[in-house]
């Protein structure tokens, strides 16, 4: 299904539209380098709970652990499977500069064990980490992507053999487990110039009757509605909650919008992503999770926030601590109530 998905092609016409386009980028990366507010990171150690190969072997079925950021692992009859993997330092093209991870990864990919499948939703940089696909492909039986993602994967040295690309409402099997691509509203590039040249989208994953919905990267719009009506309802969501600014709401997420997704793809369980690892936006680093856990209360919405590295039973979810309040600057109020416009389904 061609929706239009990238709101930013349509942005610039004519020459004085790039110019002024340009002009508003250096704005903005003026304001994001040097006028940041203070609390978009954390102050003092983000607790990490150290994973090792043995605790994964041995964990149960429809286990899930945030790595950070997207990176999620989830065990399915038997296997591993990994969205995302971001073990970089920086979610940045240069190993100096841009986005400095806030915690260290719960487990290192030398450590992780096999993995069935690597499950991948667009390349930018915060969820396509080139040295960790390198270090994954010798691990990893299988790499999922949309169409394009596997060029670069094939470029990095990823055995073209092993790489399945998909377009949106496509489905694959791996093993048991079966996966679809299902639209987003987002865009993708790795530089100035590559911009919209590989796909973006997100998945949904199947295991028999199990079924978990990872969104990825967008921004809110009608098509959760639809994967909601062809693959729902879900037992688990991944749902994208961090990095929203007013200036680019058509490609992330505002938390009233991440909430809405979730009952519009008739989602139970919610495990917000996408916050807690990286400082990509304007927000105090911890208004992701207050509000989205503001909102969940009011809308009687069930929310899992675990540690990074903590082990979830996907089939008897808890909700989790807010981990994030132990922090010295973990309490501040966060203003939420006069935001909501949620529509409960
Ligand atoms: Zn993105
Ligand atoms: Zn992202």
């Amino acid at each position: 299904m061609a929706e239009s998905a990238d709101p930013m092609e349509n942005d610039a016409p004519g020459l004085l539209a790039k110019v002024g386009a340009v002009a508003r980028m250096a704005k903005l990366f003026w304001k994001f380098t040097f006028d940041k507010p203070k609390d978009t990171r954390p102050q003092g150690r983000i607790p990490v709970d150290r994973m090792t190969r043995a605790e994964l072997l041995a964990a149960p079925d429809r286990s899930l652990w945030k790595l950070g950021h997207s990176s999620v692992l989830m065990k399915l009859q038997g296997e591993f499977f990994l969205t995302d993997p971001v073990f970089a330092k920086r979610a940045s093209p240069i190993w100096f500069a841009g986005p400095k991870r806030f915690h260290p990864a719960p487990i290192s990919i030398k450590e992780l064990p096999p993995i069935k499948a690597v499950v991948l939703s667009h390349d930018h940089y915060d969820h396509l980490d080139k040295r960790a696909i390198q270090k994954l492909a010798k691990k990893t039986e299988w790499f999922i992507a949309p169409t394009g993602v596997g060029g670069h994967l094939q470029r990095w040295g990823v055995d073209a053999a092993k790489i399945r690309e998909l377009e949106w409402w496509q489905e694959t099997s791996i093993g048991g487990v079966r996966l679809a691509s299902t639209p987003t509203q987002h865009f993708s590039g790795r530089s100035l110039w590559n911009r919209n040249q590989t796909g973006w989208c997100s998945w949904v994953i199947l295991d028999g009757d199990f079924r978990v919905f990872y969104g990825a990267d967008s921004g809110y719009f009608d098509g959760f509605r639809k994967i909601g009506e062809a693959y729902g309802p879900f037992d688990v969501t991944l749902m994208e909650n961090g990095a929203y600014n007013t200036r680019w709401a058509a490609i992330h997420m505002q938390p009233e919008e991440t909430v809405q997704a979730h009952l519009d793809v008739r989602g139970k369980w919610m495990v917000p992503v996408h916050q807690g690892t990286f400082d990509l936006a304007m927000h105090p680093w911890t208004e992701p999770m207050e509000r989205v856990q503001a909102l969940a209360a009011r809308f009687n919405i069930d929310v899992c926030t675990p540690r990074f590295g903590e082990l979830v039973r996907m089939d008897a979810m808890q909700r989790g601590t807010c981990w994030w309040r132990s922090l010295p600057d973990g309490q501040r109020a966060t203003a939420v109530a006069d935001r909501v416009a949620v529509q409960e389904r």
